[in-house]
Protein backbone atom coordinates (compact mmCIF):
# COMPACT_ATOMS: atom_id res chain seq x y z
CA UNK A 1 0.00 0.00 0.00
CA UNK A 2 2.50 2.24 0.85
CA UNK A 3 5.04 1.64 -1.78
CA UNK A 4 1.92 2.00 -4.38
CA UNK A 5 0.61 5.01 -3.32
CA UNK A 6 4.97 6.39 -3.54
CA UNK A 7 4.64 4.93 -6.36
CA UNK A 8 1.81 6.78 -7.60
CA UNK A 9 2.59 10.05 -6.29
CA UNK A 10 6.11 9.98 -8.66
CA UNK A 11 3.69 9.23 -11.65
CA UNK A 12 1.40 11.73 -10.76
CA UNK A 13 3.90 14.66 -10.29
CA UNK A 14 5.17 13.61 -13.86
CA UNK A 15 1.91 13.66 -15.36
CA UNK A 16 1.37 16.87 -14.06
CA UNK A 17 3.36 18.64 -15.46
CA UNK A 18 1.39 18.19 -18.75
CA UNK A 19 -1.95 17.80 -17.17
CA UNK A 20 -2.04 21.06 -15.62
CA UNK A 21 -0.99 22.81 -18.81
CA UNK A 22 -4.15 24.71 -19.14
CA UNK A 23 -4.72 25.32 -15.30
CA UNK A 24 -3.66 28.20 -13.31
CA UNK A 25 -0.41 27.52 -11.32
CA UNK A 26 1.24 30.52 -9.38
CA UNK A 27 3.34 32.64 -11.25
CA UNK A 28 7.11 32.42 -11.05
CA UNK A 29 9.08 35.36 -9.57
CA UNK A 30 11.99 37.04 -10.15
CA UNK A 31 13.82 39.62 -7.57
CA UNK A 32 14.96 42.71 -9.41
CA UNK A 33 14.58 46.63 -8.59
CA UNK A 34 10.93 45.37 -8.97
CA UNK A 35 9.63 42.01 -8.97
CA UNK A 36 9.30 39.91 -12.34
CA UNK A 37 5.90 38.25 -12.64
CA UNK A 38 5.33 35.12 -15.35
CA UNK A 39 2.43 33.25 -15.22
CA UNK A 40 2.51 30.09 -17.71
CA UNK A 41 -0.37 28.95 -19.33
CA UNK A 42 -1.50 27.06 -22.07
CA UNK A 43 2.47 26.54 -22.58
CA UNK A 44 2.93 30.44 -22.67
CA UNK A 45 4.97 32.17 -20.26
CA UNK A 46 3.30 36.01 -19.98
CA UNK A 47 4.89 38.55 -18.37
CA UNK A 48 2.39 39.73 -16.06
CA UNK A 49 4.44 42.97 -15.51
CA UNK A 50 3.95 43.91 -18.31
CA UNK A 51 0.12 43.62 -18.23
CA UNK A 52 -0.06 46.35 -16.03
CA UNK A 53 -2.67 49.14 -17.00
CA UNK A 54 -4.03 46.60 -19.39
CA UNK A 55 -7.54 44.77 -19.18
CA UNK A 56 -7.02 40.99 -18.16
CA UNK A 57 -9.64 38.21 -18.84
CA UNK A 58 -9.81 34.36 -16.61
CA UNK A 59 -12.10 32.86 -17.12
CA UNK A 60 -12.82 29.26 -15.45
CA UNK A 61 -14.26 26.14 -17.76
CA UNK A 62 -16.40 24.92 -14.14
CA UNK A 63 -13.27 22.16 -13.41
CA UNK A 64 -10.38 22.11 -11.31
CA UNK A 65 -7.52 18.76 -11.74
CA UNK A 66 -6.08 17.16 -8.32
CA UNK A 67 -2.28 16.70 -8.70
CA UNK A 68 -3.19 13.22 -8.95
CA UNK A 69 -5.15 13.81 -12.17
CA UNK A 70 -8.59 13.50 -11.72
CA UNK A 71 -10.42 16.30 -12.92
CA UNK A 72 -13.95 17.63 -10.67
CA UNK A 73 -16.41 20.66 -10.04
CA UNK A 74 -14.52 21.13 -6.75
CA UNK A 75 -11.44 19.79 -4.60
CA UNK A 76 -12.99 18.37 -1.48
CA UNK A 77 -10.21 20.26 0.38
CA UNK A 78 -7.12 22.50 0.62
CA UNK A 79 -6.42 21.75 -2.97
CA UNK A 80 -6.77 18.24 -2.90
CA UNK A 81 -9.43 15.06 -3.78
CA UNK A 82 -10.58 13.15 -1.66
CA UNK A 83 -8.16 10.40 -1.49
CA UNK A 84 -5.42 12.74 -1.80
CA UNK A 85 -6.85 14.99 1.70
CA UNK A 86 -6.56 11.31 3.12
CA UNK A 87 -3.47 9.49 1.58
CA UNK A 88 -0.78 12.02 -0.15
CA UNK A 89 2.32 12.81 1.72
CA UNK A 90 1.37 15.96 0.37
CA UNK A 91 -1.41 17.05 2.51
CA UNK A 92 -0.18 15.00 5.35
CA UNK A 93 -0.50 17.06 9.11
CA UNK A 94 2.98 17.96 9.25
CA UNK A 95 2.77 20.10 5.79
CA UNK A 96 0.84 22.02 7.82
CA UNK A 97 2.28 21.56 11.27
CA UNK A 98 6.04 21.44 10.99
CA UNK A 99 6.64 20.62 14.43
CA UNK A 100 4.97 16.96 13.61
CA UNK A 101 7.92 15.65 11.12
CA UNK A 102 8.92 12.73 12.35
CA UNK A 103 11.16 11.62 9.13
CA UNK A 104 14.39 12.38 11.51
CA UNK A 105 13.33 9.74 13.24
CA UNK A 106 12.65 7.23 11.25
CA UNK A 107 8.97 7.22 11.92
CA UNK A 108 6.32 7.52 9.11
CA UNK A 109 3.24 9.41 8.42
CA UNK A 110 2.03 8.65 5.19
CA UNK A 111 4.92 7.73 3.18
CA UNK A 112 8.84 7.49 4.70
CA UNK A 113 10.41 7.45 1.47
CA UNK A 114 9.16 10.48 0.03
CA UNK A 115 8.57 12.26 3.79
CA UNK A 116 12.90 11.58 3.90
CA UNK A 117 13.47 13.25 0.94
CA UNK A 118 11.21 16.47 1.69
CA UNK A 119 12.13 16.61 5.23
CA UNK A 120 15.59 15.88 6.03
CA UNK A 121 17.57 18.47 4.01
CA UNK A 122 17.85 22.15 4.35
CA UNK A 123 15.61 24.32 5.86
CA UNK A 124 15.61 28.04 7.16
CA UNK A 125 13.60 29.93 9.60
CA UNK A 126 13.56 33.73 8.89
CA UNK A 127 11.64 36.96 9.67
CA UNK A 128 9.55 38.99 7.13
CA UNK A 129 8.30 42.26 7.51
CA UNK A 130 4.71 42.21 5.07
CA UNK A 131 1.79 43.18 7.58
CA UNK A 132 4.18 43.16 10.12
CA UNK A 133 7.15 41.06 11.30
CA UNK A 134 5.95 37.51 11.11
CA UNK A 135 8.21 33.47 11.91
CA UNK A 136 8.46 31.66 8.94
CA UNK A 137 10.41 28.55 7.46
CA UNK A 138 11.20 27.37 4.25
CA UNK A 139 12.95 24.79 2.54
CA UNK A 140 17.02 25.86 1.21
CA UNK A 141 16.20 27.13 -2.06
CA UNK A 142 12.95 28.82 -2.01
CA UNK A 143 14.10 31.51 0.47
CA UNK A 144 14.02 34.57 -1.54
CA UNK A 145 10.84 32.85 -3.83
CA UNK A 146 8.35 32.74 -0.55
CA UNK A 147 8.97 35.90 0.39
CA UNK A 148 7.66 37.37 -2.70
CA UNK A 149 4.89 35.20 -2.59
CA UNK A 150 4.21 36.04 0.75
CA UNK A 151 4.63 39.86 -0.20
CA UNK A 152 7.29 40.43 1.82
CA UNK A 153 8.89 43.86 1.97
CA UNK A 154 11.69 43.34 3.85
CA UNK A 155 13.21 39.76 5.21
CA UNK A 156 16.46 38.06 7.21
CA UNK A 157 17.59 34.65 7.88
CA UNK A 158 17.38 33.59 11.10
CA UNK A 159 18.46 29.81 11.25
CA UNK A 160 19.93 27.23 9.14
CA UNK A 161 18.91 23.85 10.01
CA UNK A 162 19.38 20.36 8.87
CA UNK A 163 15.85 19.23 8.55
CA UNK A 164 12.52 20.42 8.84
CA UNK A 165 11.56 19.24 12.03
CA UNK A 166 14.43 21.52 13.69
CA UNK A 167 12.88 24.48 12.05
CA UNK A 168 9.04 24.00 13.44
CA UNK A 169 10.76 23.45 16.60
CA UNK A 170 11.86 27.09 16.19
CA UNK A 171 9.19 28.62 14.70
CA UNK A 172 6.83 27.13 17.69
CA UNK A 173 8.98 28.80 20.41
CA UNK A 174 9.09 32.32 18.32
CA UNK A 175 5.80 32.99 17.49
CA UNK A 176 4.53 32.91 20.97
CA UNK A 177 6.07 36.47 20.41
CA UNK A 178 5.34 37.12 16.84
CA UNK A 179 2.76 36.06 14.08
CA UNK A 180 3.52 32.83 11.60
CA UNK A 181 0.86 33.86 9.26
CA UNK A 182 0.50 37.27 6.67
CA UNK A 183 -2.30 39.51 7.15
CA UNK A 184 -3.03 39.37 3.63
CA UNK A 185 -5.83 42.07 3.62
CA UNK A 186 -3.16 44.41 5.25
CA UNK A 187 -0.28 43.17 3.08
CA UNK A 188 -2.43 44.38 0.46
CA UNK A 189 -3.67 47.19 1.67
CA UNK A 190 -0.13 48.87 0.88
CA UNK A 191 3.84 48.81 2.23
CA UNK A 192 4.64 47.93 5.68
CA UNK A 193 6.80 50.42 7.85
CA UNK A 194 9.82 49.50 7.97
CA UNK A 195 11.17 47.55 10.48
CA UNK A 196 14.77 47.24 11.93
CA UNK A 197 14.82 42.95 11.23
CA UNK A 198 18.55 42.64 12.58
CA UNK A 199 17.42 44.20 15.66
CA UNK A 200 14.73 41.61 15.96
CA UNK A 201 16.56 39.01 15.19
CA UNK A 202 18.76 39.79 18.20
CA UNK A 203 15.59 40.05 20.46
CA UNK A 204 14.03 36.62 18.88
CA UNK A 205 17.52 34.75 18.85
CA UNK A 206 17.42 34.37 22.64
CA UNK A 207 13.83 32.67 22.56
CA UNK A 208 15.26 29.50 20.12
CA UNK A 209 15.64 26.35 22.47
CA UNK A 210 19.44 26.23 24.18
CA UNK A 211 20.19 23.05 21.39
CA UNK A 212 19.46 24.91 18.34
CA UNK A 213 21.23 28.03 18.77
CA UNK A 214 23.99 26.49 17.48
CA UNK A 215 22.25 26.88 13.73
CA UNK A 216 21.71 30.79 14.48
CA UNK A 217 22.73 32.37 11.47
CA UNK A 218 25.87 35.28 12.18
CA UNK A 219 25.23 36.95 8.10
CA UNK A 220 22.51 39.73 8.82
CA UNK A 221 21.43 40.43 5.21
CA UNK A 222 18.58 41.80 4.65
CA UNK A 223 16.58 41.80 1.68
CA UNK A 224 14.12 44.54 0.47
CA UNK A 225 11.77 43.72 -2.06
CA UNK A 226 9.23 45.94 -4.35
CA UNK A 227 6.53 45.13 -5.94
CA UNK A 228 4.82 46.31 -9.30
CA UNK A 229 1.53 48.33 -8.13
CA UNK A 230 0.13 51.38 -9.66
CA UNK A 231 -2.60 51.83 -7.46
CA UNK A 232 -3.18 50.07 -3.71
CA UNK A 233 -7.00 49.43 -3.24
CA UNK A 234 -8.94 51.02 -0.93
CA UNK A 235 -11.59 48.32 0.30
CA UNK A 236 -10.64 45.18 -0.32
CA UNK A 237 -12.49 43.17 -2.32
CA UNK A 238 -11.28 39.72 -2.38
CA UNK A 239 -12.76 37.76 -5.77
CA UNK A 240 -12.99 33.80 -6.56
CA UNK A 241 -13.80 31.61 -9.54
CA UNK A 242 -16.08 29.62 -7.48
CA UNK A 243 -18.64 33.02 -7.39
CA UNK A 244 -17.39 34.71 -10.44
CA UNK A 245 -16.16 32.21 -13.10
CA UNK A 246 -14.94 35.18 -15.62
CA UNK A 247 -12.92 37.77 -14.12
CA UNK A 248 -12.38 40.72 -15.74
CA UNK A 249 -10.86 44.22 -15.55
CA UNK A 250 -7.98 46.57 -15.49
CA UNK A 251 -4.59 45.08 -13.70
CA UNK A 252 -3.05 47.77 -11.44
CA UNK A 253 -0.49 45.48 -10.04
CA UNK A 254 1.20 42.47 -8.72
CA UNK A 255 1.91 41.79 -5.07
CA UNK A 256 2.55 38.42 -2.98
CA UNK A 257 0.44 36.36 -5.40
CA UNK A 258 -2.21 38.70 -5.94
CA UNK A 259 -2.98 40.24 -9.30
CA UNK A 260 -4.93 43.66 -8.27
CA UNK A 261 -7.47 44.96 -10.44
CA UNK A 262 -9.76 47.74 -10.78
CA UNK A 263 -12.80 48.00 -8.35
CA UNK A 264 -10.78 47.44 -5.45
CA UNK A 265 -10.96 43.64 -6.07
CA UNK A 266 -7.81 41.57 -5.27
CA UNK A 267 -7.41 37.93 -7.35
CA UNK A 268 -5.41 35.33 -5.34
CA UNK A 269 -3.85 32.75 -7.95
CA UNK A 270 -2.31 30.33 -5.69
CA UNK A 271 -5.52 29.81 -4.26
CA UNK A 272 -6.83 28.91 -7.66
CA UNK A 273 -3.76 26.19 -8.59
CA UNK A 274 -5.55 23.46 -10.56
CA UNK A 275 -8.53 25.32 -12.02
CA UNK A 276 -8.81 24.70 -16.08
CA UNK A 277 -8.84 27.94 -17.17
CA UNK A 278 -7.99 30.50 -19.90
CA UNK A 279 -6.04 33.51 -19.69
CA UNK A 280 -6.19 36.52 -22.03
CA UNK A 281 -5.26 40.42 -22.35
CA UNK A 282 -5.91 43.66 -24.27
CA UNK A 283 -5.34 47.29 -24.53
CA UNK A 284 -8.07 49.00 -22.74
CA UNK A 285 -10.28 50.86 -25.47
CA UNK A 286 -10.37 54.38 -25.43
CA UNK A 287 -13.72 55.00 -24.57
CA UNK A 288 -15.87 57.80 -27.19
CA UNK A 289 -13.90 57.12 -29.74
CA UNK A 290 -16.58 55.97 -32.33
CA UNK A 291 -18.54 58.09 -32.88
ZN1 LIG B 1 -6.02 13.71 -6.03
Amino acid sequence: MVFSLGFNIFIAIKLQKIMMKDTLKKMDTNLQDVVQYKLDIHGENILMNELIGKQIKIEWSGQVICSCGKKMKKFYRSGFCYDCFYESPLASQSIFKPELCTAHLGIEERDLEWEKTFQLAPHYVYLANSSGIKVGITRGTQGVIRWMDQGASQAILLAEVPNRRFSGDIEVELKKYVDDVTNWRKMLSGKPKPVDLVKMKENLSTYVPEELKQYILPDNTVTEINYPVREYPKKINSTKLERTPIIEGELKGIKGQYLLLDGDRVFNIRAHEGFISTFSFSDIAKQGKLF
